[in-house]
């Protein structure tokens, strides 16, 4: 089944306003096996919805229309989907009362305007709107000689998600074939994007039943897949066979199966071992720390640490001398290392991180470039240091360079 949604306003044609209630249905619509095959917003003008919603009825089964409802001039929504399907309004006796008596309750006559939302496309269901006055419509109709399933829904999300969820869902339920979803997310870290899709893409290809998404950002990838069957013991076999082939080819960069995030893998593994972690972050400045404490519980393994930003600091909180930083330079992979080493001892932890960088976008030179980084882990037996030159703005380099420290510990612990 495929559905299609139009957002109607203006406001979200400018650099201020999104269309948030969308995303909402999305996934509701998911939820029960309906796929989102386009989104479209238009802003308040007729000619536009009508063309809108003409090319979307020829190529979809269910189409939601969200906003454009209200009682002022610029409420197209109700009249456009008339005209473009050919439909009669009709005001509904039942809902002019009902308006009536929600201006009373107000203790204010009721302006005319609004009683263009007593309107009703012929043949249409009205769905009573109990946070706002512009009620939804539900049109089961025909078009082109196929069934096609209509939506009219208010756009403030106040009234929106609550009126899709307790009017259209159970409806849509019920007019479309069961079907039974199922999903898991796969998460690998520090690949190359384009890596990542050269070896995945003939594998998930191959699965034309599962929709594969690939999102990338900072280091990490996220693999989300979804399959939708009229059983659920199918849809869980066929997604579980596909992560199953993923898994595999993604070898050990692939650090979860199941969503989790690459932080909270980090915590469990430092739980398993019963280890603790420190940090000393100076081109990072707190990063590695606030991804770890953002996880709830992460007390038990996670220590604290120091930004050490001036090279004072990096003597003063993680021991590391002068001499040393005179010797290689502030960005090396021996004062990552002391850091890693000081940061450990000075707070006892089974695991001590070091990261010093050029995030730029100044500071690069000829042999030490921008986005050059190193990160080290210390602990009682070893302390190695990771080189890596990342590419792109300050954020980028950042987020790359805590992501790799993140994927480091979860590798020394391994
Ligand atoms: P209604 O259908 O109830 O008449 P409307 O489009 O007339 O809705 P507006 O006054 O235009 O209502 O919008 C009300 C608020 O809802 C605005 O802040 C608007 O930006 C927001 N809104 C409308 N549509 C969406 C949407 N798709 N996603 C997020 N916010 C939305
Ligand atoms: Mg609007």
């Amino acid at each position: 089944m495929k559905s299609e949604i139009i957002a109607v306003g203006s406001e979200m044609l400018t650099p201020w306003r999104q269309d948030t209630n969308s995303l909402y249905l999305t996934e509701k619509l998911n939820e029960i096996g309906v796929t989102v095959t386009f989104k479209t917003i238009v802003g308040d003008r007729k000619k536009d919805l009508v063309n809108a919603i003409r090319v979307a009825i020829g190529r979809t089964d269910i189409l939601a229309i969200m906003g454009g409802l209200g009682p002022t001039e610029d409420d197209l929504t109700r009249e456009a989907v008339a005209e473009a399907l050919s439909l009669i309004l009709r005001r509904d006796a039942s809902m002019v009362a009902a308006l009536h008596t929600r201006a009373a309750g107000w203790r204010v006559p009721l302006p005319p305007n609004n009683l263009k939302q007593a309107e009703v496309l012929e043949g249409a269901l009205v769905l009573p709107n109990v946070n706002g006055s512009a009620p939804g419509q539900w049109l089961d109709t025909r078009f082109g000689g196929y069934r096609k399933i209509v939506l009219l829904i208010p756009g403030p999300p106040s009234e929106c998600r609550p009126l899709f969820d307790a009017e259209c869902l159970p409806r849509l339920r019920e007019a479309i074939p069961k079907r039974f979803i199922a999903s898991r997310t796969l998460r690998a870290a520090m690949i190359p994007e384009s890596q990542a899709d050269l070896f995945l893409a003939p594998i998930y290809s191959n699965f034309k039943d599962v929709e594969t998404t690939i999102l990338a950002h900072g280091g990490d990838i996220q693999l989300s897949l979804v399959c939708s069957k009229p059983s659920a013991a199918l849809a869980k076999e066929r997604v579980d066979e596909l992560a199953g082939r993923l898994e595999e080819a993604l070898e050990d960069w692939l650090y979860s199966s199941d969503g989790e995030s690459l932080e909270q893998i980090v915590l469990f593994y430092l739980g398993l071992r019963q280890f603790t972690v420190a940090v000393a972050e100076s081109c990072t400045g707190g990063m590695i720390a606030q991804r770890i404490t953002s996880v709830p519980g992460s007390s038990r393994s996670f220590l604290g640490g120091a930004v050490v930003y001036a090279d004072s600091l990096k003597y003063a909180f993680a021991g590391v001398s002068p001499e040393l930083i005179a010797q290689h330079g502030a960005v090396s992979a021996e004062v990552a290392k002391a850091l890693a080493h000081g940061i450990r001892l000075r707070t006892g932890a089974t695991l001590g991180v070091g990261v010093t960088g050029i995030a730029g976008p100044t500071g690069g030179t000829e042999d030490k470039p921008v986005g050059l980084v190193y990160i080290a882990i210390s602990d009682a037996e070893k302390n190695e240091a990771t080189e890596r030159t990342f590419r792109g703005d300050r954020t980028r380099i950042r987020e790359f360079s805590t992501q790799q420290a993140l994927d480091l510990i979860r590798r020394r612990l391994m």
